[in-house]
């Protein structure tokens, strides 16, 4: 990127701007390289004066959660990577004759919702507890377990569209699949509107136990990770088929694949993404040798490799 274009970001008045910044430590993986510029805008208003330079500049850009759902090349990724800031993480409650209306921004993590409606006795989004990351990545992803998942809570999100212009979506009208939400291109989600039910704090509060202790019982503990890597593929689980073809424990470099859930592929903070990748593509050519069945990533890859980068 141009000297004269870095210097532009700066001056268009954001909360945060860095350069060649690592973005190892926003993820739960915890590797890979860094952002050709972060920008950390704090309002719509930054947002916008960022997205209007952003477009008229033509710059490539990535809009960044909470980094759990994420592979980072170790080239690192071009452009710009936008994290929103604590001005996105606002949550608000409504009480209507029929329903709880839980506004949150897109900042707020998932954790603190979960906490919120387990303290309040809020049912509905008891099958989030556990997962990190940020609610706006777990729309974007709709993110969920076999209890559920988080389009069916939804009422509406608002976005900022492709021409930076808010706009706000009602459920009926989004299209979502298992872990996908279709959006138009450049759509970057604000906040979500969720339809939740009163209930006992005592009973919501024993199904977020009760999910937590399960998680704790299937997942590894003390190492990194971006959950599961692959999607299960219809009528089935990808962590059976992982275990059933002998993958546990196979590693690339420092990166190998749990012992504890298969579908996991774990490193203790030195391994490379190369090193994930190929271990990805080892899994997912067994997978299909073995069972002529085609993983798909549920993880997203972003970024260049070192050679890319080095060009
Ligand atoms: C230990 C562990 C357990 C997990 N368990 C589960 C599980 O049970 N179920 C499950 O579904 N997931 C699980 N995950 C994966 C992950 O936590 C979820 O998908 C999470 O909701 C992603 O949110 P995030 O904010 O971290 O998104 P990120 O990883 O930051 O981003 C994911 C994608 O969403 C996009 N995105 C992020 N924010 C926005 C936005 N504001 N607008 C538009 N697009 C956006 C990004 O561009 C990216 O493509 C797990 C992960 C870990 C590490």
């Amino acid at each position: 990127m141009e000297p004269e274009i870095k210097k532009a970001i700066t001056e268009l008045g954001l909360e945060h701007v860095s350069f060649d910044a690592p973005l190892a430590g926003l993820t739960t993986f915890g590797l890979g390289g860094p952002a050709e510029v972060l920008a950390e805008p704090d309002s719509p208003e930054e947002l916008t004066r960022l997205m209007h330079f952003i477009r008229a500049q033509d710059i490539p850009w990535f809009i960044l959660g909470g980094g759990s759902n994420l592979l980072v090349r170790d080239g690192g990724v071009p452009g710009v990577v936008i994290r929103l800031g604590h001005g996105f993480a606002e949550i608000k409650i409504a009480v209507q004759e029929d329903h709880i209306a839980l506004e949150a921004g897109a900042a707020a993590p998932t954790a603190q919702i979960v906490s919120l409606c387990r303290r309040e006795g809020y049912a509905g989004l008891e099958f989030l507890a556990g997962i990190p990351g940020w609610i706006g990545g777990a729309v974007a992803m709709n993110a969920g377990t076999h209890e559920g998942q988080i389009l069916d809570r939804v009422i509406r999100i608002t976005c900022l569209n492709r021409d930076a212009e808010l706009e706000s979506t009602l459920r009926k009208d989004l299209v979502a699949d298992y872990r996908s939400l279709e959006l138009p291109e450049g759509t970057i989600i604000l906040g979500v509107e969720f339809r939740l039910e009163q209930a006992a704090p005592e009973a919501v509060e024993a199904k977020v136990k009760d999910n937590l202790a399960r998680r704790s019982a299937t997942q590894p503990k003390g190492v990194k990770s971006a959950g599961c890597i692959f999607k299960n593929p219809a009528g089935d689980y990808a962590g059976r088929l992982i275990d059933e073809a002998g993958l546990k424990g196979k590693s690339a470099g420092r990166a190998w694949v749990s012992e504890d859930h298969a579908n996991f592929i774990v490193h203790r903070g030195k391994a490379t993404a190369e090193q994930v990748l190929r271990l990805i593509e080892r899994v997912r050519q067994t997978i299909l040798d073995k069972y002529n069945v085609e993983l798909e990533t549920e993880i997203r890859v972003v970024g260049v490799d070192r050679e890319e980068a080095a060009e």
